[in-house]
């Protein structure tokens, strides 16, 4: 029997949804498997795994050219999939909604589509010290190309960006800024709405990576007030290899397309193409139907789980996670904000990362070892590598406990 606690007393039992997840099910190494590592990629609902398979086998066919009743079925399902990452993040405008393959090429699309062409030499584009490598490397690309500047607000000792100098560094030069929801290799939630309200006054448009914030927060993007928005589906219960940008419609409007080919055009002839609207200008080529689709069963899973319910749930054990682990003799726990969502990255006197992950597995304990894409963040905590556990709905006090166990268990092993 599950030891997690209702969250929100009598109304919902995050244990009856542990149920849902037909791998928690599976022993991992002839032991209970303690999932650790939903910041790399949550495990699915059975309802999502349904979702895809269902498309296939009952109504699949290309979408948005078929006059065909599959056609216009599967149409009418990937077009309600985008309505419901809109509702998910509060978007004025569903099409203001594009499907992509995930975060990192939503990164891309707007830096290619939209901040190329507005950047001039010795032009800056303002980072965090704690963002994900796709959330730096599409930048230095760019600054490669056009000679803009890459400059970052780096973070305290917590993990914390300071508003301040962020704020400092919006100067007359600054074209962009983009920053991370919530660190993937910290936890820290970075105070977005603040961020972002100072970008605006200095005029600069905004990015924020929802990599780590959708799956872990109620987010608002009207609230938050950035341009765009943008998240990966397979760490929001849904399946790899689709996610979403949600951008303000004035500026998908004005931007050129991403990539060129069918579906996102108007018109094409040798002379020249005219393009579609938005959000079809930026979703070139066949998409990935079943994965839209069965993310938008997944958006409806998480909303009725309700999305605060997750983050306190999250929150409970993210307290009872820390407190354990604080027990543990040489152990340093990496990212100490004030503000943390569900990830815990640690490091572990006298054992390498690496060693810890692999000991853990055999104790069924799956954690993520690493630099997890955030280099620059083991850098400046003078580590190589931590390991991280993160935390999904799913996740109770009884694999905290796995957890703390098996490191117990390593500490024998190194002695
Ligand atoms: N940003 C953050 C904060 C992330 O955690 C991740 C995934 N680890 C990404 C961006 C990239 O997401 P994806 O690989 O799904 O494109």
């Amino acid at each position: 029997m599950s030891t997690v606690t209702p969250i929100t007393e009598g109304t919902v039992d995050i244990a009856r949804y542990r149920q849902d997840f037909p791998v928690l099910a599976r022993p991992m190494n002839d032991r209970p498997l303690a999932f650790l590592d939903s910041a790399a990629s949550a495990q699915k609902p059975e309802c999502v795994i349904d979702a895809e398979a269902r498309c296939y086998r009952e109504y699949y066919a290309n979408i948005h050219r078929g006059v065909y009743q599959l056609s216009q079925r599967s149409t009418e399902a990937y077009e309600g999939a985008r309505a419901k990452v809109a509702e998910l993040v509060n978007a004025p405008d569903k099409r203001e909604v594009v499907f992509l393959r995930g975060t990192t090429e939503a990164v891309n699309l707007v830096a290619s589509s939209y901040v190329r062409p507005r950047l001039e030499p010795g032009d800056e584009i303002l980072i965090t010290g704690m963002e994900h490598h796709s959330n730096i490397v599409p930048w230095q690309l760019l600054c490669e190309e056009t000679g803009a500047k890459l400059v970052v607000s780096p973070i305290n000792d917590r993990g914390e960006v300071d508003i301040d100098d962020f704020r400092g560094r919006l100067g007359p030069r600054t074209k962009f800024a983009a920053m991370v929801h919530v660190s993937n290799a910290l936890g820290t939630i970075n105070p977005v709405h603040e961020m972002v309200a100072a970008a605006r006054e200095a005029g600069v448009p905004t990015l924020v990576d929802g990599a780590q914030g959708v799956p872990h927060l109620a987010v608002d993007v009207q609230a938050i007030g950035c341009d765009f928005y943008c998240f990966s589906g397979h760490k929001l219960y849904g399946p790899s290899g689709i996610g979403a940008l949600w951008g303000r419609f004035d500026l998908l409007r004005a931007m050129r397309p991403y990539q060129g080919g069918g579906e996102m055009i108007r018109y094409v002839s040798f002379e020249g193409s005219a393009f579609a609207a938005p959000p079809q200008r930026f979703e070139a080529g066949t998409p990935n139907i079943a994965g839209a689709i069965a993310l938008g069963v997944a958006v409806d899973y998480v909303r009725e789980v309700g999305q605060s319910t997750i983050a306190a749930h999250e929150h409970t054990l993210l307290e009872y996670a820390t407190a354990r682990l604080e027990e543990i003799d040489g152990l340093r726990i990496i990212g100490t904000a004030r503000e943390k969502a569900g990830v815990i990255s640690f490091v572990l006197k006298g054992a390498h990362p690496h060693d810890i992950g692999t000991i853990l597995d055999q104790e069924g304990v799956a954690v993520r070892a690493g630099h997890h894409c955030a280099q620059p963040v083991m850098e400046r905590f003078g580590v190589p590598a931590t390991v991280r556990a993160s935390f999904g709905l799913y996740n109770n006090r009884d694999d905290v406990d796995a957890l703390v166990n098996a490191l117990y268990r390593v500490k024998e092993f190194f002695g």
